[in-house]
């Protein structure tokens, strides 16, 4: 299917969908960006991913050439003009072209642009069966010099993680902080459960604030479960009863094993699976409608 992209401004065709080789969202990583999921019509926590989108922007100190209403709005057209009903949605906020230096004052204007398409991150057998993953050597970013809570163009702390967990092989990767206490993974959240208590991380050390996370949070608490933010090592992982990822393309996935220890009995646990089927009701039936 030839997709239709938003390009600041106008809608084109995903061949005409260019940038210019001097915007610094390019040159520098200088940019923001949002990953974004819509089911069955409706976009899933549209507001909370827009703000987030400003946040980001804002603590780059980066001006969005538009209103959050319009960037809404931008987002449904790009989703309407392609016709679709499920699918994901990536938009993109550079510092926009300028010259060599790295100067984001020498940019006039930041660039936006939208992106529809599908996202498969992992295939249905590990849905049923559950990741095995590791921890890696490359340590998340220090929140002092690039705070992961910004969404930013600039991944490629992640990007080096994902490369030594695929040297494992295996599809994911637990980084702690500078401190060594467990901060995320390359592109999701981290939850660990102990006696019905779940615990994930809080951002200030070194994590992005997920969405996924966050409805995951809403949903444990509506069962009835103790859900806190806390400081966790390794070993609190290899010894939990359940741990899980979140994120807008995993959505809520097992973890059965972590650097060769099986985790619980080494299946997907009880909690984790009732989690994954209340999320998944809550992506069908609310959000922004796009029709
Ligand atoms: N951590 C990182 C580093 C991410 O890139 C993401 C999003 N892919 C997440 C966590 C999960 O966030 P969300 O649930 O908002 O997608």
């Amino acid at each position: 299917m030839r997709l239709i992209i938003y390009l600041n401004g106008d809608f084109v065709p995903e061949e005409e969908a260019k940038v210019s080789v001097f915007d610094h969202g390019l040159l520098y990583g200088d940019g923001v960006f949002e990953g974004i999921r819509f089911y069955n019509s409706r976009v899933f926590k549209l507001d909370e991913h827009l703000q987030r989108l400003y946040d980001s922007a804002k603590a780059i100190r980066l001006e969005i050439p538009l209103k959050l209403e319009e960037v809404e709005e931008a987002i449904l057209e790009t989703i309407r003009r392609n016709g679709l009903h499920d699918g994901y949605i990536r938009p993109v906020v550079t510092r926009g072209p300028g010259d060599l230096g790295l100067d984001p004052d020498k940019c006039p204007e930041a660039f936006i642009f939208i992106i529809v398409a599908s996202i498969v991150l992992y295939s249905e057998k590990y849905y049923q069966e559950g990741l095995d993953v590791i921890t890696v050597p490359t340590r998340r970013n220090v929140p002092e010099a690039l705070n992961p809570r910004i969404k930013s163009l600039n991944y490629l702390n992640n990007t080096l993680a994902k490369i030594e967990a695929k040297n494992a092989d295996v599809l994911e990767a637990i980084m702690l902080n500078n401190d060594g206490y467990v901060a995320e993974c390359t592109g999701d959240n981290i939850f660990v459960i102990k006696d019905e208590v779940l615990t994930t991380p809080p951002t200030y050390i070194g994590a992005l604030e997920g969405v996924t996370r966050n409805a995951v949070m809403g949903l444990a608490q509506d069962m009835g479960l103790t859900v806190r933010e806390g400081i966790f090592t390794r070993y609190e992982v290899y010894t939990a009863d359940e741990c899980f990822l979140t994120g807008t393309a995993a959505e809520v996935i097992s973890v059965v094993k972590v650097d060769g220890r099986a985790i619980g009995d080494g299946k997907p646990g009880k909690i984790t699976q009732k989690l994954t089927s209340k999320f998944k009701e809550l992506t069908q039936t609310t959000g922004t409608p796009i029709y």
